[in-house]
């Protein structure tokens, strides 16, 4: 994701909103976040249910219960793990409902359990040590903590992640619904709260019901870096290759049999070394990306997912694929394959180029927040891609963690304020571009 070198780092030490006319608010964010990465909630991609572990719905009665405790009556969670609340209309105007998201289970790529997060305030540059653990965050790896001096910095203590993916986008929405509920004279439209189990799994999407969602437009926060939101993702689509040859016992095999592995491995040597690849693109170009292979000499599969921020290379790379297998099996007189293409999920850009609002109001409240806008895309997809094409457009907007999914991941407390900002100027600006008055 691109950091941004220019935007100031001084300007959210004084815990207050500016552009408001309220002189000053007392966050609850650091509060609440502390409270929910003390709560174990890692995903499981190998369980069939859903929510995928049953400890997810311990973070999402709390939710329920501070949602109540904030006033927003119907809180609740369904079966599957989904919570959905409504912060209600107390707009003249008719403003379209949108929905706020985060996601509640931690990466299954590192321990949640019995998270110790400790706060280093005032950070004032260097490397940060975790606890007794030996590991540091260093500052040579991180630059994003040269925009952070001054800053209190949230860190684990070196055993497990801290699970700023995505609790910070949870308590920075509980924040801003507080900020409304504790500041009844600012207008807003209906917001509705979506949380939601197992994103890091990917299935966050899975069971969201838009129809009781009744949202028009969404928002994940579930970005990195300050000021920053993501409008594209990939588009991906999968490939299945099976070469298929002809076993005949080795010792009487002369002439006869053609092995499937050795055509499999043709075709994987004639894949571009320099090009069309994870390891040699980056920005906004695509590749194609072999990551299992399964066989014998009877037939060998390679499974490949083909990446690109434009549809139609996806076609173009498919065909290219035909090519070198054709040409591989070629090299084996015999051998023959078959290859299945599987769509995956498409760049939500294709979506949000036709309500080109929904992007520009969440630019101009991170402007307002005090920041600088900074949009860019995801080399990869995120629920909000699913949720865009099951018809609820949803941007990514900035949560304010670092090192996701890791021992060293971290976050700053301005930030997650500077986030609350961001969340309680874009609900305001959904009110303010609203011309229609209720009937
Ligand atoms: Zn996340």
């Amino acid at each position: 994701m691109a950091i941004d070198l220019f935007f100031s780092t001084f300007s959210h030490h004084i815990p207050q909103f500016r552009g408001m006319n309220v002189p000053a608010y007392n966050y609850s964010v650091l509060e609440r976040f502390m409270r929910y990465v003390r709560i174990d909630t890692q995903s499981d991609p190998n369980s069939p249910t859903c929510p995928s572990t049953e400890k997810q719905k311990n973070l999402g009665r709390l939710l329920v219960q501070e949602l109540k405790d904030l006033g927003i009556g119907d809180a609740e969670m369904d079966e599957w793990g989904y919570i959905y609340a409504t912060l209600p209309s107390n707009s003249t105007r008719e403003v379209p409902v949108i929905c706020l998201c985060s996601h509640m289970d931690t990466s299954p790529e590192t321990s949640g359990k019995d998270v110790r997060p400790e706060i280093k305030r005032n950070y004032q540059g260097g490397d940060i040590p975790l606890g007794t653990s030996g590991i540091s965050i260093l500052e040579g790896e991180h630059p994003e903590l040269r925009h952070c001096l001054g800053h209190d910095i949230i860190c684990t203590d070196g055993t497990t992640l801290l699970g700023a993916d995505d609790k910070a986008g949870l308590a920075e929405i509980m924040d801003a619904i507080a900020f409304f509920q504790a500041n009844p004279h600012i207008p807003h439209g209906s917001v509705r709260i979506l949380f939601t189990p197992d994103e890091e799994i990917g299935r966050g999407a899975n069971k969201v019901n838009l129809s009781k969602l009744g949202a028009k437009y969404g928002y994940t926060v579930d970005g990195e870096s300050r000021g920053s939101i993501e409008d594209e993702t990939f588009s991906a689509d999968m490939a299945k290759i099976r070469f298929f040859g002809t076993n005949v016992h080795p010792g009487y095999a002369k002439g006869r049999l053609v092995n499937a592995l050795k055509v499999a491995g043709t075709f994987i040597d004639s894949l571009p070394k320099q090009e069309w690849s994870p390891e040699t693109t980056s920005g906004r170009q695509g590749f194609v990306h072999p990551y299992d292979m399964q066989g014998g000499v009877e037939t060998a599969t390679i499974t490949l997912i083909l990446r690109s921020f434009d549809d139609k290379d996806l076609a173009e790379y498919a065909h290219r694929l035909r090519a070198l297998a054709q040409a591989a099996v070629q090299a084996y007189p015999g051998a023959r394959f078959v290859i299945e293409l599987t769509e995956q999920y498409r760049n939500m850009k294709n979506v949000l180029k036709d309500c080109p609002e929904v992007v520009e109001f969440a630019v101009e409240a991170i402007s307002r927040a005090g920041m600088k806008p900074d949009l860019g895309s995801i080399r990869g997809g995120t629920d909000g891609s699913r949720l865009s094409f099951m018809g609820l457009p949803c941007p990514n907007l900035f949560a304010g963690g670092h090192s996701f999914h890791s021992k060293t991941e971290w976050i700053s407390v301005q930030d997650m304020q500077a986030a609350v900002d961001m969340l309680v100027e874009l609900v305001k600006i959904w009110d303010e571009k609203a011309q229609q008055e209720v009937a």
